[in-house]
């Protein structure tokens, strides 16, 4: 499903050039759920949004169910991942002025579709945010906050989910809900690619990944 092949990326910063991703290599397969651990720096971030379809790498691929998005039109490539991908974003981007319930159907207009009403409303319950659907996000807790942002992520039905720590923010009872969703997604023909710093979420993922220093450690 996600097939990453000697991934670089480079930013410039204060001190020159710096390779946050240095020849990256691995897979996901449709079913499975993936792990990404690594200390904050190590560019776990970059790799999931070279993989996201959201920034092209400097060198290498990133292949999503056998297309690769950076050979598209940025509208096709946009298309792409409106179908495709779904994303939940370390800081959220959850638009302020829009409830929870509108926040979670934005994407739909992307893909014109006669249920998308009935999914967000499931979706809402499945995240725990029935009470909420009608505020703002500036009115959640941050682990609302995030889970709206995971129940938007899903609207589309997105074969691939990336999530940058869905869980960093959430309490005992919400992280399960999250990372029960996340395996079910996964088993029921979904992969998933998620960046953790906790070793118990990390352990609903099927194995993980480390990443030092830009580079990947040999798989456990
Ligand atoms: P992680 O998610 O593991 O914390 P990131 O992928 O966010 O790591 O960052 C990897 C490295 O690249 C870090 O040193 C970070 O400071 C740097 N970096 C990330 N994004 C940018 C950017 N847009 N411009 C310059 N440097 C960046
Ligand atoms: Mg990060």
């Amino acid at each position: 499903m996600l097939e990453i092949e000697n991934l670089d990326k480079m930013y410039n910063g204060p001190d020159g050039v710096l390779r946050a991703v240095d020849d990256v290599s691995f897979h996901v397969k449709t079913g499975e759920f993936v792990a990404m651990q690594g200390a904050s720096g190590s560019g776990k971030t970059t790799v999931l949004l070279c993989a996201g379809g959201l920034q092209a790498p400097d060198r290498g691929h990133a292949i999503i169910d056998g297309t690769d998005p950076y050979r598209m039109t940025p509208d096709e490539r946009a298309q792409f991942r409106a179908s495709n991908i779904g994303f939940v974003f370390q800081q959220f981007h959850l638009i302020p002025y829009l409830s929870v319930i509108d926040n979670v159907l934005a994407p739909s207009g992307a893909l014109p579709d006669q249920n998308v009403n009935g999914r967000a409303q499931e979706l809402i319950e499945r995240f725990n945010l029935s009470a909420r659907a009608d505020h703002k996000p500036s009115e959640l807790s941050t682990g609302e906050q995030q889970r709206t942002a995971m129940a938007r992520a899903l609207l589309n039905n997105p074969m691939l989910l990336l999530a940058d720590e869905p869980t960093g923010n959430l309490d005992k009872e919400n992280a399960m809900i999250v990372l029960n969703y996340l395996w079910e997604f996964a088993e029921s023909g979904g992969a998933v690619l998620m960046v953790t710093h906790s070793e118990e979420a990390a352990s609903y993922a099927h194995r993980t990944i480390h990443l030092k220093n830009g580079k990947l450690l040999a798989s456990e």
